[in-house]
C-alpha cells in the first residue's frame, strides 16, 4: 500500500520529503518539514489543500516566510510555499475595472510579492500600495497579517479576500468582505488561525500623477534604509503598544507622554529603554541599531530567539507594566 507521501507525490510530482525550512525564511532558521510543495497558482493550491484535508495530512501555507520564526523542531505535515517569483508577474491597464470617477478595482493573486504589485502599480500610476515599498514579502503574508508601514495598511485598499476555510469535514472556498476580515494594526480574522488559506485579495485603488508616487516610494525607501539594520531577521518582532501606560512613569520618560498622545508607544522604545539593545544568546541578536529586530548572526537557534523574545517581554513589563505583544509568527 502506498504511504502517504506517496499517494503526495503521485498528484505533485514536485512535492519533496524531509526539506530545511530554514532556506524558505528571511530569519534563515528553522528545522525540517516532512513533506514540502512549493505552487504558484490557485488552482494548484486548492487541490492539494483538498488533498491533505482528506488524506490527513496537517498543512501550512507560507509566503516568502518574511514574518516567520520556525522551530528547529520543524514541521510534522505538508508545507505548502505559495509565492511567485520575483518579476514572474505582469499587471496592465486591462487588469483594472472602472467602478467610479477615477476609482478602480482589481484582483490580485495572493501569491504575488509585494515588491513586484508597487513597482508595476507604480509604472502604470495606479496608487495604494507606495507605502510597501521595501517590505518583503507577498501579498498573501500581508494580508494575513494586516502588514503596513508609515501610517498605512494593506487593509486601507482592500475591498474583499477570496480564502479557501479548512473545516474538519470540509474546505470551503468563501469570499469576505473587508468588514468580515477584521482588520486590526497587524492582524486579521486570518491570523489568529492556519485554517484559512489566502487565495487572492481585491483592491480599490486611485490613479496618482507617476512622477509623485514615484517621489513617495523614493522617500520611503530612503527612509526604510536608515531605519531599518540588514541582516537575517524577520522584521519588527513586537506590535507596536497602542493602549494607556501608568501616567508615572511621564516624568522619567517624558517621550512616553508624546506617544500616548499620538496613541502608539514604539515597541523599539520600549525595549531600547530597558537597555536590552545588542544583547545575545547564542547567535541571536537584540539589533544594536534597531531594538525591535532580533537579527540571526550565522547559526541562530529558535529557542535562543524565543528566549529573548521572553526576556524583552519580561523585562519590558517590569518596568513599564505592560505586556507587549509579538508580530512575528512562531510555526512550531
Ligand atoms: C527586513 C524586513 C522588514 C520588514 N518590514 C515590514 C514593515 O515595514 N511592515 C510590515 O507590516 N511588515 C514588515 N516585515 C514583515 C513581513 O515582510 C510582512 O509581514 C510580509 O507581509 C509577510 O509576508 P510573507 O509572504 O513573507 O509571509 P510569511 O512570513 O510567509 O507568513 C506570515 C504568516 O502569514 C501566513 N500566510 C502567508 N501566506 C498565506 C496565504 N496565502 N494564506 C494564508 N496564510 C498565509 C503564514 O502562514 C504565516 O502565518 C518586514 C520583514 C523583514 C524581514
Amino acid at each position: 500500500m502506498m504511504d502517504k507521501f506517496e499517494k503526495l507525490k503521485n498528484i505533485f510530482p514536485a512535492a519533496r520529503k524531509d526539506v530545511s525550512l530554514r532556506d524558505y525564511c528571511t530569519f534563515r532558521i528553522g528545522g525540517v518539514a516532512d513533506y514540502f510543495l512549493e505552487v504558484e497558482n490557485s488552482d494548484e493550491l486548492e487541490k492539494v489543500i483538498l488533498f491533505c484535508s482528506k488524506n490527513d495530512i496537517k498543512t501550512y501555507v507560507i509566503g516568502a516566510g518574511s514574518n516567520l520564526l520556525i522551530s528547529d523542531m520543524g514541521f510534522k505535515g505538508l508545507i505548502v510555499v505559495y509565492r511567485r517569483k520575483y518579476g514572474d508577474i505582469k499587471i496592465t491597464e486591462n487588469s483594472f475595472e472602472l467602478i467610479g470617477e477615477d476609482v478602480f478595482k482589481i484582483e490580485l493573486d495572493a501569491s504575488f510579492l509585494l515588491a513586484d504589485v508597487v513597482s508595476q502599480f507604480l509604472s502604470l500610476g495606479f496608487s495604494g500600495f507606495e507605502w510597501a515599498a521595501g517590505i518583503p514579502g507577498t501579498l498573501g503574508g500581508a494580508i494575513n497579517g494586516n502588514a503596513g508601514a508609515f501610517g498605512s495598511s494593506i487593509s486601507d485598499n482592500i475591498y474583499e479576500v477570496d480564502v479557501l476555510k479548512i473545516g474538519k469535514e470540509e474546505v470551503k472556498k468563501n469570499r469576505y468582505k473587508k468588514v468580515a476580515c477584521k482588520f486590526v494594526y497587524r492582524s486579521s480574522v486570518f491570523k489568529t488561525s492556519s485554517d484559512y488559506i489566502i487565495l487572492s485579495g481585491t483592491f480599490i485603488l486611485r490613479k496618482k500623477d507617476k512622477k509623485i508616487m514615484k517621489d513617495e516610494v523614493n522617500n520611503i525607501l530612503k527612509k526604510r534604509i536608515g531605519k531599518y539594520p540588514i541582516g537575517f531577521s524577520a522584521g519588527s518582532v513586537f506590535k507596536n503598544y497602542e493602549k494607556e501606560v501608568d501616567k508615572k512613569l511621564f516624568k522619567k520618560y517624558p517621550e512616553l507622554k508624546e506617544y500616548t498622545e499620538k496613541g502608539v508607544i514604539p515597541a523599539g522604545y520600549l525595549i531600547e529603554k530597558c537597555n536590552l539593545k545588542g544583547t545575545r544568546i547564542g547567535d541571536a541578536q537584540i539589533s544594536p541599531d534597531h531594538a525591535n529586530f532580533i537579527i540571526n548572526l550565522g547559526k541562530a537557534k529558535s529557542d535562543s530567539v524565543l528566549k529573548l523574545i521572553f526576556l524583552i517581554k519580561k523585562t519590558v513589563k517590569e518596568k513599564f507594566g505592560i505586556l507587549i505583544k509579538e508580530e512575528v509568527k512562531y510555526l512550531g
